[in-house]
């Protein structure tokens, strides 16, 4: 997992706004593009990966082309997290395919909104490179859920089970949400 073979970890993306280079300290910092100033982030920086990664890769019959939505719905629903959150919701008109696909979605906005943190393996073209998703901020996911599923009687039970689900601390679901109870 952690292999060393080199200690040059800097790499090089193409800034999806001009085309120009973005030369990255370590695979995930969020980076100023040279030329036009704007931030390469994490999200940019998957999707130019994953092609990389790929690429040698293509004629292979075991693989499937990975993208970003297929990585970090892997990522969150991994070890039954996606059903235990999604029993948790139990959204009234939403099946398990729908679900994941917003939640993913979401998932991916939350990379770059800062709520979520995707950690990048210090080798991102090995062969099972192995990214780690983190749900940093349990609150502001919790509130982007409540969202998506506004038929949902967002009571205690259910934040806590989101908050369940991702594997917060049972803390970060906090009481006395504003205006939220039905009394
Ligand atoms: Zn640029």
């Amino acid at each position: 997992m952690a292999a060393k073979t080199k200690t040059k970890t800097q790499i090089e993306f193409t800034c999806p706004n001009c085309s120009a280079t973005v030369s990255v300290e370590r695979a995930g910092a969020v980076t100023a593009c040279p030329a036009c100033k704007q931030k390469l982030g994490k999200v940019a920086q998957l999707d130019q990966l994953l092609a990389r990664w790929w690429e040698p890769r293509r004629w292979r019959a075991d693989l499937v082309k990975p993208n970003v939505p297929y990585l970090i719905e892997r990522l969150w629903t991994a070890n039954g997290q996606g059903e235990r959150l999604y029993l948790g919701v139990s959204p009234k008109y939403t099946n398990y395919d729908i679900f994941r696909n917003m939640v993913t979605r979401l998932m991916v906005r939350g990379i770059d909104d800062g709520w979520a943190s995707l950690t990048f393996p210090a080798d991102p073209l090995a062969e099972d490179p192995q990214y780690v998703l983190t749900i940093v901020d349990s609150e502001r996911f919790a509130e982007s859920v409540e969202k998506l599923f506004p038929e949902v009687d967002w009571d205690e039970p259910v934040s806590v089970a989101v908050a369940d689900a991702v594997g917060a601390t049972p803390t970060a679901a906090k009481r006395g949400k504003k205006g939220k109870k039905k009394s």
